[in-house]
Parts: C-alpha cells; structure tokens; sequence
C-alpha cells in the first residue's frame, strides 16, 4: 500500500514538487521551471513520474495546483502557459487517481485545512506577489463561482477612470498594489529603473510613500467591498508583498476600520504556509483523489523546518 502522494504546485515561472506521506510529512521537495506551449504538458508528467520514482512504489495519487481555468478533472486554458482542454490523466503516466486544482484556490485550500484560515469557515486568501488574485473559502470551501473566474480579486476596479491594467481594463487593483506594479509606478515617477517593491516600501522618498500610499488605498478599498460582499472572519494576506509585515498591515488595517462605519473589519492576518502552501494543498488535493478525503485533519505544519521549495 502506498503511504504518499506527489504534490505539484505548477506556477508562472516554476514548479514546485513534494511527496507527502498520509499523515503530512513532506518526504521530498524539488523545483523545475514551468515550460511553456508544447512542452508544458509533458515537462508536468516527467516531473510527476521522476519524484514518483523517489518514492516508496506508486504513490497513492496525485494532486496538482494549476493555473488558469481548471475543474478538478480537466485544465481548461491558462494564458501564460498556453494549455488548452488538457484531462487531468494526461499529466501523469501511471494508473493512479489524479485531482486538479486552481493554484490560488489550491493555496487557499491549504490555509484553511493547515494554516492561518485552520478552523475557519468564511476567510478571503489574497495572496500579492506579480499578480493578486484571491482564494474565497465559504463555508468551509474554496469558491470559484460560476465558471471557474471567482476570486479575481486583483481585477477589481477601485479607482474609475484609473490606469490601464493588461486585462484591458481601467484602475484595477493588481495595478496598484501587487508587487510588480509597486515597483514599477515608483520607476516611472523616479526614472530610476529596476527597483523592487520592498525598497519601495521602506524608503522615505517622497515618491515611494506616494507610490505606497496609493497601493494601501486600493487595498484597502478592495477589502472594504470584499468584506461588505462576504463578511468574512479574517482576511489572510500572502504572497511577497505580505512579507513587508506591518509596513502593509498597519496602514491597510487603518483604512479598512476607517472606510468601515456600520459594522467592525476582519481582523488581518498573515498566511502560514508561505511558498509552500500551492504545493501542500496539492498534497491535500492527491489524497482527496485516492480516497482520503480527510486528509490533513491533524497535520501539524512545521513551516520553519519543513523543506521550502521557493
Ligand atoms: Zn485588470
């Protein structure tokens, strides 16, 4: 019998493996680059079938965190890869049971079963890094509406009339607030090219805390929608930007309780599972797949010590 299953995170730019054992150990973590086009279906399956190799016999499933549009048998399309209508068995060359998942959903899934959102029924999962799209857990389960497109977050019009996003729409806020536009909008205000957001963040140029004040209103006015849609418990902040710790808490945490006047905000919190949590819900999704659907219950998540896979 076979006492793991191989977890795949597969991201913009890589992908992130692991075996899992039943009970959440991390047995073996690896990373490869995402390909794209042809070679991106086939480069998923080696990698499924070389950590499988590194295991004890097949594994008893195998879960895998995609991007895009995805149902939990079929990966539908994802522009930055360029797959289309790809079955799930096609990612993987053995006869176990396979379970897709969205990536940021996937994420979600793993705060709430393992890490911040543990116990917690009704939480948002917004993870800020290149992009920003959020994971919506109700009731106990992540959201992805009616057509897979729940939870784009990131695409939410805060300031009308604002600048252009690569979606083709106007002021979202993935073009203020994530990472890559924090950088970027201080570049072009400053001519200074290459900066990252966290330099942003901590410096005391008149231009950066403009730049900066102008991502934690967006923030803050797309928690304000959110909560007043949903009314969640707690909003659980990740991805890169999360790492500037109350250089963003503090200041979104003010504008919320400000813009809020009927009722109190969600308390903000960080996410527990940082790079790993795509590559832990995979786990989560594998077993699921094999017929454990409890799986993670009792998981104790050593993040600390648990091998990174970043
Ligand atoms: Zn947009």
């Amino acid at each position: 019998m076979s006492s793991y299953v191989v977890a795949l995170d597969v991201g913009g730019t890589s992908m992130k493996g692991g075996l899992v054992s039943e009970n959440g150990q991390v047995l073996v973590t690896d990373r490869r680059p995402t390909l794209r086009g042809d070679e991106a279906v086939g480069a998923v399956r080696e990698f499924v079938s070389d950590l499988a190799a590194r295991g004890d016999g097949p594994p008893a499933g195998v879960g895998l965190a995609v991007p895009g549009l995805v149902t939990a048998d079929s990966a539908i399309y994802a522009a930055n890869i360029g797959w289309r209508d790809v079955p799930a068995r096609s990612f993987v060359d053995m006869d176990v049971p396979v379970m897709l998942g969205h990536d940021v959903r996937t994420g979600g899934l793993a705060e709430s079963v393992l890490g911040a959102g543990r116990g917690i029924s009704d939480f948002l999962f917004l993870p800020i890094g290149t992009g920003i799209a959020g994971a919506m857990i109700l009731s106990g389960r992540p959201y992805g509406g009616a057509e897979g497109w729940g939870g784009e977050i990131g695409h939410i019009p805060v300031f009308p009339d604002g600048e252009p996003c690569a979606c083709g729409q106007l002021g979202c806020l993935e073009t203020y607030a994530s990472a890559a536009s924090v950088g970027r909008r201080y570049s072009e205000r400053s001519g200074i090219a290459g900066v990252k957001a966290e330099e942003v963040v901590a410096s005391d140029d008149p231009l950066a805390i403009e730049v900066w004040d102008e991502a934690v209103e967006a923030l803050s006015l797309a928690l304000a929608t959110y909560t007043l849609l949903l009314d969640p418990s707690v909003i659980v902040l990740g991805g890169g930007l999360a790492e500037a710790g109350p250089a963003l808490f503090d200041p979104v945490r003010t504008r919320l309780v400000k813009r809020l006047a009927f009722r109190e905000a969600p308390p903000l919190v960080a996410a527990a599972l940082g790079v790993n949590a795509g590559m832990l819900g995979a786990a989560l999704l594998g077993w699921r797949a094999a017929g454990v659907p409890g799986a993670g219950t009792g998981w104790t998540m050593d993040v600390r010590s648990a091998p990174a896979v970043s």
